[in-house]
């Protein structure tokens, strides 16, 4: 990756990065004739309410199926698709396919969908969301937007303004990975944020750490106490269920309930999803 140099603007580069330039040159090529292919695909993953382990909703998260190199994650070729402003197209797509799989699921559940903060720089994004409720016909309260404090280091004010008008017309607004980076409590003061996700490092400590422990109940109550939903991450185990459970957290994601699959194989109803884990245990 090439370091600017904040003072002169200078991008340094070695052989090293060379390499790494062509490489993403590739994957740029790459990703714009999967797009064409049509390779990229949502796969939803469950979200469920600690009180009844019924599910509330799902995350949608993009994959690629390529076609040599099998399952892509997205770590993999989101951070060059936002470099290239190819996430502004990925994204739009994202948002029509996720609110049009939606309106196919029961009334009382939700969507979520990740926002990069290219797209909030974009200036269409407001657009672009307005459009995929009214397409699809999904209801804006059964969709809820994921952002991370990136978007609220960069031009916070008009990123607060958005996220305002998103919240007008009952679109929700979830903070990811909360805990991991530079937000600061502040943010959840100044920002009207309806859903608090805590990053599933704190949950994958849970029963290892025990600041973890005190950490995560901490930020559950304090959540709680200005009125913010809270969702935990990877929840792997029944052991992390019953302690997110008991400080309580409100819903939960994680291979406990389910991975991400694609939207064929989610289960809204308990007794069917308790019978598909059966038949893939
Ligand atoms: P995220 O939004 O924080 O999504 C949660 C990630 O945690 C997902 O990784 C999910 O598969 C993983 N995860 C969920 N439960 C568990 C668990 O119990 N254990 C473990 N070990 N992992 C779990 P994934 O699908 O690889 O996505 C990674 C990141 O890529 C996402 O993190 C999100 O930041 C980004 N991403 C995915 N789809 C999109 C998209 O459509 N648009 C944008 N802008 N970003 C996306
Ligand atoms: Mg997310
Ligand atoms: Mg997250
Ligand atoms: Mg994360």
């Amino acid at each position: 990756r090439a370091k600017a140099d904040g003072r002169n603007g200078f991008a340094i580069f070695d052989a090293g990065m060379l390499v790494q330039a062509t490489a993403r040159q590739q994957i740029d090529a790459e990703l714009r004739r999967a797009i064409a292919e049509d390779e990229l695909v949502l796969y939803f993953q469950p979200q469920i309410a600690a009180q009844t382990r019924r599910m509330s909703g799902a995350e949608a998260l993009l994959r690629w199926h390529h076609p040599g190199r099998g399952i892509i994650p997205p770590s993999e070729f989101i951070p060059i698709a936002e470099e290239t402003g190819l996430i502004i197209p990925i994204g739009e797509r994202v948002l029509r396919c996720a609110c049009a799989a939606a309106t196919g699921w029961p009334a009382d559940t939700k969507v979520a969908v990740n926002l990069s903060p290219v797209q909030f720089r974009s200036g269409a994004l407001f657009d672009t969301i307005v459009r995929a409720l009214s397409e699809s016909g999904l209801p804006p309260h059964r969709l809820e937007v994921e952002i991370t404090e990136s978007v609220l280091l960069e031009s916070a004010a008009s990123n607060l303004d958005l996220i305002k008008r998103l919240r007008e017309l009952g679109i929700s607004v979830a903070l990811d990975d909360f805990g991991t980076g530079y937000a600061s409590l502040s943010y959840l003061m100044k920002f009207p944020f309806d859903t608090l996700k805590i990053d599933k490092y704190f949950t994958m400590n849970l029963m290892k750490r025990k600041d973890c422990e005190a950490i995560v109940a901490s930020v559950i109550a304090l959540a709680g106490g200005i009125g913010i939903t809270t969702v935990a991450e990877g929840v792997e185990t029944e052991e992390h269920f019953a302690f997110l459970k008991s400080a309580g957290i409100d819903y939960c994601q994680g291979y406990l309930f389910g991975r991400p699959m694609p939207p064929s194989e989610l289960r809204f109803d308990p007794a069917a999803r308790a019978s598909a884990k059966r038949a893939a245990a």
